[in-house]
């Protein structure tokens, strides 16, 4: 096993459908994430990059292939192991964010909590702590309604930080954001990035290049 290399994604397909209208979404996608690392996979739309980070996520299953993080092949789990991997080692930032409306912003941010056996109360110093960092104290029982795109995106970054990932994938952060959010969710990726690898799809080639220490296009890596 190779220690340094915290995602290995080893020769994945993902097909939807089936015969004539059969779409290979993933075909044959190979790369690594280093530990710490700060990777960014650029991409067009329609590219596969949405599937690759469910995949990546276990939110779905790939048709063939291997993910392994730390060595494990997390595409193979199911049941209780399944969940209690998912929204653990790896945080993932959705592209429209994906918080509950009718939960507040703390609401949203330990939802997650349960699943993995951690109470509200053994949660609380790492909630105030990320909620400090991330400047969403004043929003925390705010309702996604009252917030703006920048603050919501901050609240899903606080509950995909809540277990610690040793990954966090994010699917085109700047898409939904206006140029003054665009600055600070980069200041705040790279201030994550000093503790967690990151994995960063866009198809915005500039904060591609801005924020990555390493950059590859999904068609040079999706055979
Ligand atoms: P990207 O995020 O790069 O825009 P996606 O991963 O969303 O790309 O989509 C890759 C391809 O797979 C596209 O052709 C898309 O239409 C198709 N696709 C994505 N999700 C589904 C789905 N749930 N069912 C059928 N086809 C899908
Ligand atoms: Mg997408």
């Amino acid at each position: 096993m190779d220690w340094n290399k915290i995602l290995q994604v080893k020769n994945v397909t993902k097909n939807y459908g089936k015969g004539e209208s059969r779409t290979a979404a993933l075909r044959g996608i190979s790369f690594d994430v280093l530990e710490g690392e700060f990777l960014g996979i650029m991409g067009d739309s329609g590219s596969g990059k949405t599937t690759l980070l469910n995949c990546i996520a276990t939110m779905t299953r790939p048709t063939s292939g291997e993910i392994l993080l730390n060595g494990e092949d997390i595409s193979a789990f199911k049941g209780a192991r399944l969940a209690k991997y998912r929204g653990g080692k790896i945080g993932y930032l959705y592209q429209e964010f994906e918080l509950l409306d009718n939960l507040t912003a703390r609401e949203n941010i330990v939802l997650p909590l349960a699943l993995h056996g951690i109470t509200q109360k053994q949660a609380q110093g790492s909630l105030m702590e990320l909620a400090g960092r991330l400047d969403i104290v004043p929003v925390l029982d705010r309702f996604p309604s009252q917030m703006s795109g920048g603050q919501k995106q901050r609240v899903a970054i606080a509950r995909a930080c809540m277990l610690q990932p040793s990954v966090l994938c994010f699917d085109e952060p700047t898409s939904a954001l206006d140029v003054e959010s665009i600055a600070s969710v980069t200041s705040i990726i790279k201030d994550l990035s000093k503790e967690m690898a990151i994995l960063i799809i866009t198809h915005d080639e500039g904060f591609a290049k801005q924020v990555g220490t390493r950059v590859v296009r999904i068609t040079d890596i999706n055979q």
